[in-house]
């Protein structure tokens, strides 16, 4: 109610570790995030405004603001950078939403073992160059890695360059470890374990507040930027897969149909009336690349060392940043991610014959639970729900497995099903279910239906 908000701001505005943000441009500001690559999230999510925002300084002041709203009912609803695509970060109902950005410190890196603990605001850019410094880096990475928070990621993305090595987030081996805050009147700070933390991968900020993360990374490498130009899409597709199935280092291995080329900035290599591959490989693979592409008869450019400081590599083209290319060139297109069948070209032809020029092809190879396989990040020309439900059937009938970004659930951007120990998690971390309300699937329903997986009746306590 406006009442407890009133005693809540007031309560919180004796704190020194807290900084409240109350003007209209911030609450603006900070109730959005990347939604409206969305048409269909769009008007849902324009019109939600946070009542308040607070800057936590320390983990102290964190434990001070989840016990205000602890104990007068109020929503919180955690940001890092807000770059998400999904309004992860967008507080459904109002109330206080939390940025971590103060909260950016590297704490430690253990030399033996690359184990990294960093606080979640800490940016990725940030994070990536004191591993760097030390002969490490990320493993996975988003497109937004320049700007994103670590807790952002861990908490609302899924992957992104270093997949095709590296797999997905929420595999097992990337998070082995986390402090949270829950949210009660009386706060307690949990140190996790790899198994436990698990709960709190991909959550969006529903169960818990992580304060720390335990990080797996990997040996730095000198990435070597390559493109090759391929003249047809079967066989640009063929050496996408020798590629990602050879004896190479890969950090990223990206196709794009030729009309995608037309909408990249004029930096991002020669233009071409041909479908592209762009490669990031550890320096000792060059040559095996340049052997495979003179193989299928392709133009191969060499790039050269990646510069990481200039926003205008091979990374800065993929994942999401096509997507993000194309809209700034006509917003009347967004996208969807889907794994593709096997084999893949049957179903990508079946498709494209079907949506003709609405369905651009890009492509990501990914290690999916192990294999190498193909996810499409395909733009789609935006004309009404109809057609993109229509689209999104089409795609499941010829066996590809969607993620939906034009959702809100956790659950429902994923494979659709509840996973009972987030569920459990944040009736044990946030009892009142005041954390990111509306986006956890399974908690409604463990709430109105005491026998769903997740619900305390069922789960391991
Ligand atoms: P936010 O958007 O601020 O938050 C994400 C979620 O994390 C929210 O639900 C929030 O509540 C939760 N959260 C934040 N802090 C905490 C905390 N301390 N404790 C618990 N929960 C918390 N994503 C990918 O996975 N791969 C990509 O390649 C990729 N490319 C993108 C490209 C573009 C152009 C755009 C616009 C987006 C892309 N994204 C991608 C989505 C997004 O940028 C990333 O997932 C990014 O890592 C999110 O970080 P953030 O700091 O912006 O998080």
């Amino acid at each position: 109610s406006t009442e407890s908000l009133t005693t809540l701001a007031a309560e919180l505005a004796t704190a020194d570790d807290l900084e409240l943000l109350q003007g209209a441009a911030d609450l603006q500001r900070y109730s959005k995030d990347a939604y409206d690559y969305s048409p269909i999230l769009q008007p849902q999510l324009e019109s939600c405004r946070a009542d308040l925002v607070v800057r936590p300084l320390t983990v102290a002041g964190v434990e001070r603001l989840a016990a205000a709203c602890g104990r007068h009912g109020v929503p919180l609803t955690l940001r890092g950078s807000g770059t998400g695509n999904y309004g992860q970060s967008v507080p459904l109902e109002g109330g206080v939403v939390m940025l971590s950005g103060a909260l950016r410190e590297v704490e430690h890196l253990d030399p033996s073992t690359g184990v990294v603990m960093v606080q979640p605001g800490c940016l990725m850019r940030d994070l990536d160059q004191h591993l760097r410094a030390h002969g490490r880096q990320l493993r996975l990475l988003p497109s937004t890695w320049r700007s994103a928070s670590i807790g952002g990621f861990l908490a609302g993305g899924s992957g992104g360059i270093g997949s095709i090595r590296w797999g997905f987030l929420r595999d097992p081996g990337h998070l082995l470890g986390a402090e949270l805050i829950t949210v009660e009147r009386e706060p307690r700070r949990l140190q996790l374990d790899a198994t436990e933390a698990e709960a709190l991968n991909h959550a969006y900020g529903t169960n818990g507040i992580l304060t720390r993360l335990q990080l797996a990374t990997a040996p730095a490498v000198n990435w070597h930027q390559i493109s090759i130009d391929v003249e047809t899409w079967g066989a640009a597709v063929a050496l996408l897969q020798r590629c990602t199935r050879s004896a190479v280092e890969l950090h990223l291995a990206t196709l794009l149909e030729r009309s995608v080329l037309q909408c990249l900035p004029a930096w991002s290599g020669p233009e071409s009336d041909r479908h592209r591959l762009l490669l990031l490989v550890a320096p000792d693979g060059v040559s095996t690349l340049a052997r495979l592409a003179a193989a299928s008869g392709a133009v191969l450019h060499d790039l050269g060392p990646e510069d990481l400081g200039g926003g205008q590599g091979l990374r800065d083209l993929s994942w999401n940043h096509t997507t993000l290319h194309k809209r700034s060139e006509d917003a009347g297109w967004t996208y969807l991610q889907m794994l593709l069948p096997e084999p893949e070209l049957p179903a990508m032809e079946q498709l494209k014959q079907r949506w003709g020029d609405a369905l651009l092809w890009h492509l990501e190879g990914v290690r999916q639970q192990g294999a190498a396989r193909l996810a499409a990040l395909p733009l789609v020309r935006w004309s009404s729900t109809e057609q993109l439900d229509a689209l999104m059937r089409d795609c499941r009938e010829v066996g590809a497995v969607l993620f939906n970004p034009h959702v809100i659930t956790v659950e429902d951007g994923g494979l659709g099903v509840v996973d009972g120990d987030q569920v459990a998690a944040k009736h044990r971390y946030d009892p009142e279910g005041l954390l990111n309300p509306g986006k956890l699937r399974g908690w409604l329903e463990s709430i109105s239906s005491p026998g769903c997986p997740g619900s305390p009746h069922l789960s391991r306590g």
